[in-house]
């Protein structure tokens, strides 16, 4: 267990280590399984009840999946199929039509507490647990357990049989801890979206037919009696013809997820980088998309290096990318991803999976209460390590969120990204929020105080709270420590309301032998501007206004400019002027923020033409 290094005083965090075995019965897609856990309460509360995520049960009529489903105006189009009622379309919720024999399930059995059977209760995907003794702070308990699980029919990121041809993505498949951290229990219902976990070692067995492949989280400990390019170099491996089953086992050490996915059908390649991590790819032996498959093999491994270098190494020993699931989901140590369609969305799609390794694997943040931290700076990565590797590199590599947000914005839709990933109106402003809005906080991060610092930031960041969860106000604080820039009114105009920046040139004037310009602050969140002016000659002249709030000169961004530092803008004056020491006629143009980093929701008015 490496130690845990929070900065912030008094830090804690719970920890939960797995043991289980598990044996598939891949004719029926039930399975069984053991469970002993032994739970540590490293919070200052002493514990009565206890909660488990049964995520399975979502996958059942009448869930809060699927009530959420029927209810929300734009259904995940993967979960609704699409019925002729009369003359209309209608999106029908294929969780409710699932049969029996269809469902999800994970039932809990034989729960016991340091021997001692516990009372619980089951509310759909949550088993609610009375403790049989109180866990005082400090202190360690054991739960073990029986649980029976029906793997669901594919809906949406688990499930069996999906229509690319895998047999089982088990993804959420275990009776997992809820998280009790800072802010309480964290045991909400499952309807399809974000999560968060406990820190823990995971030992898990999994028997199952022996022709299946298996890929997921963890070090395979028996390669060399199992096989399928698992074992080591020149093992032969031999299974006997009476043996039915094999039993794969797994350790995975500091993780807050289990997953792994089986097919009769995978290839499984792998391929060793630089710093000695091993890749595995396994997917379906399909002629058409083979070539994809192995040239993805070495731009993953570039891109690893990419995250390595520009956030932290990657502290697992592998990582598995695996065709399963439907679209892509990030897990500890893997992802499951659709692995058919284009050599360009196989790519992104890994690009942003194994991105999340950083950002949700070991920078483990509540994804539920701050899905920006996660999906945005998971983004954020993933654009810069494209960009990277690309051809051609572009100027800015996040024009996408940017033009997301702004028709988020447009939209009147948008909600403050402290709402709950689960509680937002609709499917579209959630994404957008988290994706699009979760990566112009770095971008404009950078347009604060820099790319520089942007950079120090992100590394730093990793390196503080790795293997913790951190909260926004620690993004925060690490860039107000790397820059000496005040920024908290920033992390609240931009996570916490729905403000936006909107700054415009209202008038430009001659003034005896100088040029006055007036500038007026349209949205409500205030920004340092930069103002690039353009004379007749051809030469140009950069202007700076610091923010006020943020106490703080930033570096030239345009260092082959002379610029003059004004003085600060504070927010509440309305408009701003400042002096042009040349007369009207020789100014061609006045821009604001010619580099388009600050997300200014109306560029209409950022500029002045002769
Ligand atoms: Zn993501």
């Amino acid at each position: 267990m490496m130690a845990q290094n929070n900065p912030n005083p008094g830090y804690w965090q719970q920890h939960a280590d797995y043991k289980m075995d598990v044996t598939m019965d891949v004719k029926t897609y039930l399975y069984k399984g053991k469970q002993t856990l032994v739970y540590t309460n490293n919070s200052p509360d002493t514990l009565k009840r206890v909660y488990f995520h049964l995520y399975n049960n979502a996958f059942q009529p009448n869930s809060p999946m699927d009530a959420r489903l029927k209810a929300i105006k734009d259904p995940d189009g993967r979960m609704v199929t699409k019925v002729k009622v009369g003359d209309k379309e209608v999106k029908e919720s294929r969780i409710t039509a699932l049969k029996p024999n269809e469902i999800g399930f994970l039932y809990v059995t034989n729960l016991k507490q340091d021997g001692i059977t516990v009372t619980n209760k089951r509310v759909s995907t949550i088993l609610e647990v009375d403790l049989a003794k109180p866990l005082l702070p400090k202190t360690s308990t054991t739960f073990s357990m029986d649980f029976d699980g029906q793997v669901p029919v594919q809906i949406r990121r688990s499930g069996r049989n999906n229509k690319e041809g895998i047999e089982l993505s088990m993804a959420q498949w275990y009776p997992k801890m809820a998280e009790y951290d800072i802010d309480g229990w964290q045991a909400d219902p499952y309807i399809a979206r974000e999560f968060h976990g406990v820190w823990g070692n995971f030992d898990v067995n999994i028997t199952i037919d022996k022709n299946y492949i298996l890929g997921g989280t963890g070090y395979l400990q028996n390669g060399n009696q199992i096989g399928y390019n698992y074992e080591d170099e020149g093992v032969k491996v031999n299974i006997p013809k009476k043996q039915k089953t094999n039993t794969w086992h797994f350790i995975a050490p500091n993780v807050h997820d289990f997953t792994w996915a089986a097919d009769k059908d995978y290839l499984h390649d792998k391929w060793v980088t630089k710093d000695g991590i091993t890749l595995h790819f396994l997917y379906q032996n399909k002629p058409e998309f083979i070539q994809n498959w192995k040239n993805l093999q070495p731009k993953t491994a570039q891109l690893m290096e990419i995250y390595n270098n520009t956030v932290g190494k990657y502290p697992y020993k592998q990582y598995s990318v695996i065709q399963g699931g439907d679209g892509g989901m990030e897990y500890a140590m893997c992802t499951l991803i659709l692995g058919e369609g284009s050599f360009d969305g196989l790519l992104g799609v890994t690009a942003h999976e194994m991105a999340h390794s950083w950002f949700q694997h070991v920078l483990a943040t509540n994804e539920a209460k701050n899905s920006w931290m996660d999906e945005g700076f998971t983004t954020w990565l993933e654009n810069y390590g494209l960009n990277e590797i690309a051809e051609k590199k572009v100027a800015n590599p996040h024009e996408d969120s940017y033009k997301g947000y702004l028709a988020l914005v447009k939209s009147g839709k948008e909600q403050s990204q402290a709402t709950h990933a689960d509680r937002y109106d609709e499917n579209r402003p959630y994404s957008i929020q988290a994706y699009s809005k979760g990566n112009l906080f770095l971008t404009q991060l950078e347009y604060l105080i820099g790319e520089k610092n942007l950079l120090k930031i992100i590394k730093k960041y990793y390196t503080d709270y790795k293997f913790t969860h951190p909260t926004p106000t620690d993004i925060k604080h690490t860039a107000e420590k790397v820059s000496d820039a005040n920024l908290d009114w920033f992390l609240t105009d931009w996570t916490q309301t729905t403000n936006t920046i909107d700054y415009g040139i209202k008038n430009v004037s001659e003034d005896g032998k100088n040029t006055k310009v007036t500038l007026e602050r349209i949205g409500r969140t205030p920004m340092p501007l930069d103002i690039v002016v353009t004379y007749e000659n051809g030469t140009s002249e950069g202007f700076y206004i610091p923010n006020t709030l943020m106490r703080y000169t930033k570096e030239n961004p345009f260092p082959e400019i002379n610029r003059t530092v004004l003085e600060g803008w504070d927010w509440a004056y309305p408009t701003f002027d400042f002096t042009i020491n040349q007369e009207k006629g020789n100014i061609k143009s006045i821009q604001i923020d010619p580099s388009t980093i600050m997300a200014d929701v109306n560029r209409d008015n950022n500029s002045y033409k002769k």
